[in-house]
């Protein structure tokens, strides 16, 4: 007998008929013999049109309302759930965030989990009674509803299988597993059967969203060993866990993108010490996450410099960046948002040389300008023009060969 975390996403729980569905996925796993405990996603699109909702009430609504409506998503599919089980003659109960101890600090609507206490998870459990447990939200230590970020589902699923100790923690969603791109994108993409903690959060960071980042983030840190699943089609899947040798070899092990982000430069910066601590030091207290920083060369103890945050966050950070360009007296603030990032991730780049002028090839071949480069040691990214966005992917993908399963490269 496993102690397993089933947690299914939006698409999974979509309709009432998916909830009998993965009702059936639920009750063959609990008539096999293990325990599980499961974690739902709201209904596909549903936490959109909240957000769409209070848009509509208020142009900057206040995070902590914003959390208490987008956290109502959930209660609706882990209640559903509960009754279709319990139809079925099977025990099950449904627990809020809070009521599974999910506590987190107050940063609303990307809320960190500071600690799971999973009490009643574990008593109804030894009861013998399914937990059927809204994912993306927690409480703060006043005991306000917080929500962990887009996705965070996963993330509340990884936290009570480590919690709980669970022998795995599989994610079922919408598509077979981790493939080398997405699928919707690059119809040729080939599903990964094992993947490194550490490639997989360089793809849910680089836009990946069939696992949120600091869902692996975290079973890295903690080891939980992580599967994806398709809640449609039964079938292997891909596991992500620790790096073995065989992971080496090939150089590239997935492309990514991502067309959420926007570029912001500050042009004038005058070119002495301090000012990008002030400026960046600005934005992360606002825990805006700053990806690509680029600073010019100087001319005239003068330059310009450029970065990239999420689309969603560039009012915030536009207010934050101007009121400091106006303090440093920086000549002026320019914004282009039709930009999209694409990155390459593998281990192997750690070992195999080229891959940063394959890349640079490839692109150059489609005519595709590059505007912004950063590297990792896993992983090589340019922020390019939205328009090539899927252009880019797939010439990429063709580039290193990604749909062959890998034999021979060393
Ligand atoms: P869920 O609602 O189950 O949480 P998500 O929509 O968050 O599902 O994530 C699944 C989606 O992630 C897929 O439908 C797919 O389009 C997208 N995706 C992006 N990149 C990849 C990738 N490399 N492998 C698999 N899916 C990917
Ligand atoms: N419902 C939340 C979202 O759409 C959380 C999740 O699905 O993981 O982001
Ligand atoms: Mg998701």
């Amino acid at each position: 007998m496993a102690l397993l975390i089933q947690k299914f996403g939006g698409t999974s729980v979509g309709s009432l008929d998916r909830i009998q569905v993965v009702a059936d996925v639920i009750e063959k796993t609990a008539r096999a013999g293990h325990q599980l405990v499961v974690v739902l996603s709201a209904m596909s699109g549903e936490t959109d049109r909240l957000c769409q909702m209070a848009q509509r009430v208020s142009q900057n609504p206040n995070e902590r309302e914003l959390d208490m409506l987008l956290s109502s998503g959930e209660r609706v599919t882990i209640a559903l759930m509960t009754m279709t089980l319990q139809e079925r003659g099977i025990r099950a109960r449904s627990f809020t965030g809070r009521q599974v101890g999910i506590v987190t600090n107050s940063s609303h609507t990307k809320a960190r989990i500071t600690r799971v206490t999973a009490d009643r998870v574990k008593g109804t459990l030894a009861d013998g009674v399914i937990p059927i447990v809204a994912g993306f939200q927690g409480i703060n230590e006043s005991s306000d509803v917080t929500t962990l970020g887009r996705g965070g589902s996963d993330l509340t699923a990884v936290a009570l299988a480590s919690a709980l100790k669970a022998d795995r923690c599989v994610i079922y969603t919408d598509v077979e597993g981790v493939y080398t791109a997405d699928p919707r994108i690059v119809p040729h993409a080939r599903r990964l059967e094992k993947l490194s903690y550490e490639e997989m959060l360089e793809l849910a960071s680089m836009g990946a969203k069939v696992l949120q980042a600091r869902s692996v983030e975290f079973a890295a840190k903690y080891g939980v060993p992580l599967e994806v699943k398709s809640s449609f089609t039964e079938g292997e899947g891909s596991l992500v866990t620790h790096e073995d040798a065989e992971m080496e070899r090939v150089s590239v092990s997935g492309v990514t993108g991502d067309r959420n982000q926007a570029k912001i430069t500050v042009v004038g910066v005058p070119d002495s010490p301090g000012i990008a601590a002030k400026l960046f030091g600005a934005v992360a207290d606002a825990a805006i996450i700053v990806d690509m920083i680029i600073q010019n060369v100087s001319q005239d103890s003068l330059t310009d410099i450029s970065f990239t945050v999420p689309k969603g966050d560039l009012p915030q950070a536009l207010s934050l960046v101007r009121d400091i360009a106006k303090e440093i007296g920086a000549r002026s603030v320019e914004v282009k948002d039709d930009i999209a990032k694409v990155s390459l991730v593998g281990v192997g780049m750690r070992s195999h040389s080229g891959v940063a002028s394959r890349m640079f090839q490839a692109l150059s071949r489609e005519g595709i300008n590059i505007m912004m480069i950063s590297t990792s040691e896993i992983k090589i990214s340019c922020v390019i023009e939205e328009k090539f966005f899927e252009l880019a992917l797939r010439s990429l993908h063709d580039e290193f060969q990604l749909e062959h399963i890998p034999k021979t490269e060393k």
